[in-house]
């Protein structure tokens, strides 16, 4: 069984590839990979959310309660991310519980942050050395909320590959990019074209 470290990287934005921790969304047996909050953890320093210091830090953090409700937080964020990010790609008004929802983690994310100035340079970070439980979350809600409000959403795009599912955002020159990867799903359709031509 492939674990978080094993999912690609394809999202070009946290925020995406986070959404993409759940594999085969929209096929008759998705695979969600955040079985466990180590699963998130684990997940965040593969996708360069969390820093090795804070991967150590986190690991020893919290009871099993704790976090078990700090997964939960993240799950729910990600399946409104992605039904809010998939509502505007099709120029849908999202659900407005799905907006509060996300509203509340941004507006969480963003109060939490601390301006430090060292050795020259301004950096943010979060006010309890960076190891509170939601971190992670919050990290990702800030990604959330540069592509909601910075960002181009028809740039958007879902794989074209069948229940894939998969979200990227598409910053190839002329904006043609269809498949999550070559090597994934278009290579299965490249065989598939291959197959209709000449093998029927
Ligand atoms: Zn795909």
């Amino acid at each position: 069984m492939p674990s978080v470290v094993d999912l690609r990287l394809v999202g070009h934005l946290p925020c995406l590839d986070f959404v993409n921790s759940v594999d085969w969304r929209t096929s008759d047996s998705p695979v969600d990979f955040l079985r466990s909050f180590d699963d998130l953890l684990q997940w965040s320093a593969h996708a360069g959310v969390l820093a090795p210091s804070e991967l150590r830090a986190l690991g020893r953090r919290g009871n099993a309660a704790a976090r078990c409700a700090a997964l939960r937080r993240a799950i729910a964020f990600r399946e409104a991310s992605y039904r809010i990010v998939e509502a505007a790609m099709r120029r849908h008004a999202p659900e407005p519980a799905d907006v509060r929802l996300v509203e509340a983690v941004i507006a969480k994310a963003r109060a939490s942050l601390n301006l430090h100035y060292e050795k020259g340079k301004f950096r943010w970070s979060y006010a309890d050395g960076e190891t509170h439980l939601d971190s992670p979350l919050w990290k990702i809600a800030l990604s959330l909320d540069d592509l909601l409000t910075s960002h181009d959403l028809a740039l958007v795009k879902e794989c074209g590959g069948p229940g894939c599912g998969w979200l990227f955002f598409d910053v190839t020159k002329n904006h043609a990019r269809r498949w999550c990867s070559m090597e994934g799903c278009g290579n299965r359709a490249k065989a598939r074209r291959f197959y209709d031509r000449y093998i029927r």
